[in-house]
């Protein structure tokens, strides 16, 4: 049976920088939950960092991608640099990962550790632009395909074709 990562917040975990979740409550979660696939974590949090903790943003271009390269930082709304502990953390969720040999990911969009799609753009204005955050950049990196929580159903979708391919 295919495990599936999860951001913790997304299954009720009060881990956001603010101290509260970010429950998404969804058939398909319920029945994956059931079924024990679900593996969450949290990558700010598994690198140490408190809750609450200051926002933080991407800053500079490229995203995830960027943070990995050494191209771009992340910082807190207030100016400290946690560029270090945002890479310990993907690669903490990259070992839970392998450890679990997990190929589908389901993160929490926006976020700047979890947006697969989109990430806050480095202004602290709430507005977002096109980008990865740096885990699911490094799980992406690393094969893992990776949907956020308005993706059930492609990620459903995708999760079917996995474990019914006889092709390979
Ligand atoms: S790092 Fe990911 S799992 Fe942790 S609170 Fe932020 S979005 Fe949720």
């Amino acid at each position: 049976m295919q495990k599936i990562l999860i951001s913790g917040c997304l299954i009720g975990q009060k881990v956001r920088y603010h101290g509260k979740d970010a429950l998404c409550q969804h058939g398909i979660l319920d029945k994956w939950q059931q079924e024990g696939r679900l593996v969450a974590v949290c990558p700010e949090v598994s690198a140490g960092l408190p809750v609450p903790r200051p926002s933080s943003e991407i800053v500079g271009s490229g995203g995830g991608q960027a943070v990995l390269a050494g191209k771009a930082r992340v910082i807190t709304h207030n100016g400290i640099d946690r560029t270090e502990a945002f890479i310990l953390g993907a690669n903490k969720a990259l070992q839970v990962a392998t450890e679990h040999h997990i190929k589908i990911a389901i993160l929490k969009s926006n976020s700047p550790s979890c947006g697969n799609n989109t990430i806050y753009d480095g202004t602290y204005t709430g507005k977002t632009i096109a980008g990865t955050g740096t885990t699911a950049a490094l799980l992406s990196q690393n094969g893992l395909t990776v949907f956020n929580e308005n993706q059930l159903h492609e990620a459903e979708t995708f999760l079917f074709k996995l474990e019914n391919d006889t092709s390979c």
